[in-house]
């Protein structure tokens, strides 16, 4: 007896169903091909959680084909997906035999990871705190990112094991997961931008990618094995326009920031000199911004050299906080380009916030 079994989450998700006595045999399913490559050795950076699987109550057997491998599971957590519920809800007319076995034409490696997934649903990490969290000074180059939630290490699952679980979510419509692993991956973004820009963007998870954009050096200082994380030249190209964006926005507002801005807070003592350490600090940051510069920060180093003199100090602390506030503005995620090419903010790449 065969089943064709669709899939209501991925239209084109067709696998077979047979059903001999009591197996119950899944065969070509998803036929098309895994979008992520995973990576060899991934598994080996996962916890025993993911690297060895038991169910304590078993009532079905599910079986790696390739590898000829039996996992005794509990049929209860394995609807957990949508493919095993719609293939259960195909073929149960009648009660379930405890000799019931599933084969599937799945690796023994994903078998595992696949059903402890389904077991045991990864939380969400934990969140440090907000009284624990150490806030940079406003000029830092903290001050080029928007507020993101940290999370306390332990908690976060590793970055290397993310693309696996999210290729499983999705293979086997395990929709309540893929949110929570969407958490996850965000949690990287700040240390590990590049490869969170690329899996999300691989794997439709527009929020995160547009988040991990804002921590990204520039694309020119990554090797090309680097940047290959990135599967589209879209998704690569929105990047370069964004970063190319950023840097004509800062390098124009640095150039019309005075310390003394149409006069105001003048030092008649040390105009001229002021002036032109600030001028000379200036013009060697123009020609070296790029599209990560804190510039606020780059310019508060001239600051001490102004320590004598209350009304210089005064007058560099409030150019380089201007600098900041204005710095602050220029857009710094992708998802920020398309409301700039429907409008005049093309024009300076200014995001009001
Ligand atoms: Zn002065």
């Amino acid at each position: 007896m065969t089943f064709l079994l669709r899939c209501g989450y991925t239209p084109s998700f067709d696998c077979t169903c047979i059903s001999d006595g009591g197996l119950l045999h899944i065969v070509h399913l998803h036929p098309r091909k895994s979008r992520w490559r995973v990576q060899k050795g991934h598994l080996d950076q996962m916890s025993m959680v993911l690297t060895a699987f038991e169910c304590l109550e078993p009532d079905i057997i599910i079986s790696s084909i390739p590898d000829n491998q039996v996992f005794p599971a509990s049929r209860r957590a394995i609807e957990n997906s949508q493919v095993f519920r719609d293939m259960f809800s195909c073929c149960d007319s009648r009660t379930t035999c405890v000799n019931e076995i599933i084969r599937l034409d799945e690796r023994a490696s994903n078998l595992t990871v696949l059903l402890n997934v389904l077991h045991n649903p990864p939380g969400l990490p934990v969140q440090v705190h907000s009284h624990a969290i150490h806030y940079r000074d406003n000029n830092s180059a903290q001050s080029n990112h928007l507020f993101q939630p940290q999370y306390i290490p332990g908690t976060v699952i590793p970055l290397p094991v993310i693309p696996l679980l999210l290729t499983l979510a999705d293979k086997y419509c395990i929709e309540s997961i893929t949110e929570t692993l969407s958490i996850h991956l965000s949690a990287h973004a700040p240390t590990d931008s590049l490869r969170v820009y690329g899996y999300a963007v691989a794997f439709n998870l527009g929020t995160v990618a547009s988040m991990a954009s804002q921590y990204l050096d520039p694309m020119a200082s990554y090797g090309a094995s680097q940047v290959a994380v990135i599967p589209t030249v879209a998704a690569y190209h929105r990047v370069l326009v964004l970063q190319n964006i950023r840097v004509q926005a800062l390098r124009r507002i640095l150039s019309g920031e005075e310390i003394f801005p149409h006069g105001y807070g003048l030092c008649t003592s040390h105009q001229r000199q002021t002036t032109s350490l600030w001028e000379a600090r200036r013009t060697y940051l123009l020609g070296r911004i790029q599209s990560n510069t804190d510039v606020a920060g780059e310019m508060d180093i001239v600051r001490p050299l102004f320590t004598d003199c209350k009304t210089c100090h005064k007058a560099c602390s409030a150019a380089v906080d201007m600098l900041g506030y204005k710095c602050r503005r220029v857009i710094r995620r992708v998802d920020q380009l398309r409301e700039m090419t429907d409008g005049d903010l093309l024009v300076d790449g200014i995001y009001d916030l």
